[in-house]
């Protein structure tokens, strides 16, 4: 039998075990599961060609797409505490933070970066839905802030490009106080008399879509991006009703007036360019002459000026630190209840309350 297994069984495996092809050369659709071609697909900002269902991108394809000539500057992410609270569910969270950071190379799931687009300064905050699921934690929550802060210093707009599954349960309540210090980063650049866009890519769900997502001047979306908050089935079972099959998709949301526009990946520069030169043009061209200093002058001289008036450069400054403390002081809240959640709980188990018990019958006996 020896000619059996040696020749005959491995000529019969060869021709029907798949051939060794590079699996990055073709990729499938998941819109029509057409096979596409990767450098056509790159060609098409990875757009099927068949279809036109826009897959996911990276930051860096989606950063340089936005940005002039594709170039613009990283901002480092601020430092937080990672595993505040050595949370393991099945794994540590830990180590699916190591893991992550290896397998795309990034720090955390947001990456804020500088630029102009169309000749105007830019802030962006872009997800990385690859770093787990894009979720939002402290790290995320922080980079916000301070992609706000940048903007306001450097008067650009501000962009967001959610891409989420939500708030990063690891972190917990840190992690949802992220929802309200997100609405803060985003009035420190409305009070600062700069626009906010947004623009929804697949997917914005859960804590993202409940705060900074929803709140934009203008909502910009991919087509076919799933944005929502709870999971359809969830809210089917509590409605009890059957929904359209369109439903939470960008388009769903067009109609229904949450979102303002539905932009294919190729418009998308040239329309948020054109949004941003509508807000962003400056009807006082004698106060940009007379530079940041005398910006306070120039603004009492005016006699339009009322509440409306864009704040000059220094109160712009003074109200952004004062949102920043705001939002500092929300998340010194919640780390002084989590202490005192934790000093709480801990006599509730028996062996601290017999130790305790066991101390004070010491100091009984002792007196
Ligand atoms: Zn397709």
């Amino acid at each position: 039998m020896n000619w059996l297994t040696n020749l005959i069984r491995p000529r019969i495996r060869s021709l029907v075990e798949p051939k060794d092809v590079p699996d990055n050369l073709w990729q499938k659709c998941s819109g029509c599961e057409g096979m596409l071609f990767h450098r056509d697909l790159l060609e098409n900002m990875n757009v099927c060609y068949h279809c036109g269902h826009h897959l996911r991108i990276t930051v860096k394809d989606r950063l340089e797409l936005l940005f002039d000539d594709g170039a613009y500057d990283n901002i480092d992410l601020p430092e937080v505490a990672h595993d505040p609270l050595k949370f393991k569910d099945r794994r540590k969270y830990a180590d699916r933070i190591k893991d992550s950071r290896a397998k795309t190379g990034l720090k955390d799931a947001i990456t804020i970066a500088k630029g102009t687009m169309g000749g105007i300064p830019v802030v962006i905050a872009a997800f990385n839905f690859s770093f787990m699921g894009g979720s939002m934690g402290a790290a995320v929550g922080e980079a916000l802030l301070k992609a706000a802060e940048e903007a306001v210093k450097s008067n650009a707009a501000f962009i967001t490009v959610p891409a989420s599954g939500g708030a990063r349960m690891q972190e917990g309540m840190l992690s949802l106080v992220q929802m309200p210090r997100s609405i803060i980063a985003v009035e420190m650049v409305k009070d600062a008399g700069l626009p906010y866009v947004v623009l929804l890519t697949d997917p914005t769900t859960g804590g993202v879509s409940a705060s900074f997502a929803m709140v934009g001047d203008v909502h910009i979306a991919e087509p076919g991006s799933m944005i929502g908050f709870a999971g359809r089935r969830v809210i089917e079972e509590t409605v009890r009703e059957t929904l359209p099959d369109d439903f939470q998709t960008a388009e769903y949301l067009l109609e229904h007036g949450i979102v303002d526009m539905v932009v294919k990946r190729q418009k998308l520069k040239e329309t948020i360019t054109n949004v941003l030169s509508m807000l962003m043009k400056k009807p006082q061209p004698e106060k940009a002459k007379t530079g940041n200093g005398s910006g306070k002058k120039s603004r009492k001289d005016n006699p339009k000026a009322n509440g409306k008036a864009p704040p000059a450069n220094g109160e712009k400054a003074d109200m952004a630190r004062g949102k920043r403390e705001v939002a500092d002081k929300a998340l010194l809240q919640v780390k002084t209840a989590q202490k005192a959640a934790r000093r709480i709980s801990k006599p509730q188990s028996k062996t601290t309350t017999k130790t305790k018990a066991k101390s004070a019958a010491k100091k009984v006996s002792k007196g």
